[in-house]
């Protein structure tokens, strides 16, 4: 393991995180399966790592309720997941950083996945690869302005950042960074598991 990710996992531990180091996504969600109860719901926030991970087809098949709204085709259907994933027993994600300080950083458009990661379900559980580890919170948003226009292009967003890479703060109708979040330590009435996982996972 790098010293970069061992100091990682060290000061998350001492936010209070629970951590599990994975040197593969396949052991990573052999473990999920056992964590993750399968009479337990599941809400999950959009992530690319959890969809390729293919973990909601994999809850699904052997019996769990899952709320995802990436899962649903129309916006009614899909605020109603989003509203039923926030009540679910578990929350399952993904993080667009980790500091080397041991904070975790998150940036959304609507905003349900950045509110359940810290409210809501008791228990929220963070996968992700040890791409994400940023040196500090200006890396953190650093990490976060390079790589969102991937997002804007998945979603076919009218943004700058889809046309020309580069975050210019836009004011656009179709912005997705309205809501940032750093949850420094352990929330009051939540439990956070972090899965780390020693590839690329996501962007
Ligand atoms: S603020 Fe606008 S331009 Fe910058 S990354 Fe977000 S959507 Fe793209």
């Amino acid at each position: 393991m790098e010293q970069i990710v061992r100091n990682t996992i060290e000061a998350l531990k001492k936010n209070h995180f629970d951590v599990k180091y994975f040197e593969t996504s396949k052991e990573a969600v052999d473990e999920l399966l056992i964590e993750i109860k399968q009479e337990e719901s599941v809400g999950i926030g959009g992530s690319m790592t959890i969809k390729n991970l293919e973990l909601d087809r994999l809850l699904l098949e052997r019996g769990n309720t899952v709320h995802w709204h990436w899962l649903e085709t129309t916006p009614e259907r899909m605020d109603q997941a989003r509203g039923a994933a926030a009540a679910a027993d578990v929350y399952l994600t993904s993080t667009n950083a980790l500091t080397q300080d041991g904070k975790i950083v998150n940036t959304d458009g609507v905003g349900n996945r950045v509110a359940a990661m810290f409210y809501g379900p008791k228990k929220t559980i963070i996968v992700c690869g040890i791409n994400k580890i940023a040196e500090n919170l200006d890396g953190a948003m650093e990490r976060i302005e390079k790589n969102a226009y991937k997002n804007a292009r998945r979603l076919k967003l009218n943004t700058p950042c889809a046309v020309n890479e580069n975050c210019s703060d836009c004011s656009s109708p179709q912005r997705m960074c309205n809501i940032t979040t750093i949850i420094r330590k352990k929330p009051m009435k939540k439990d956070i598991t972090i899965i780390l996982i020693n590839e690329e996972l996501g962007y």
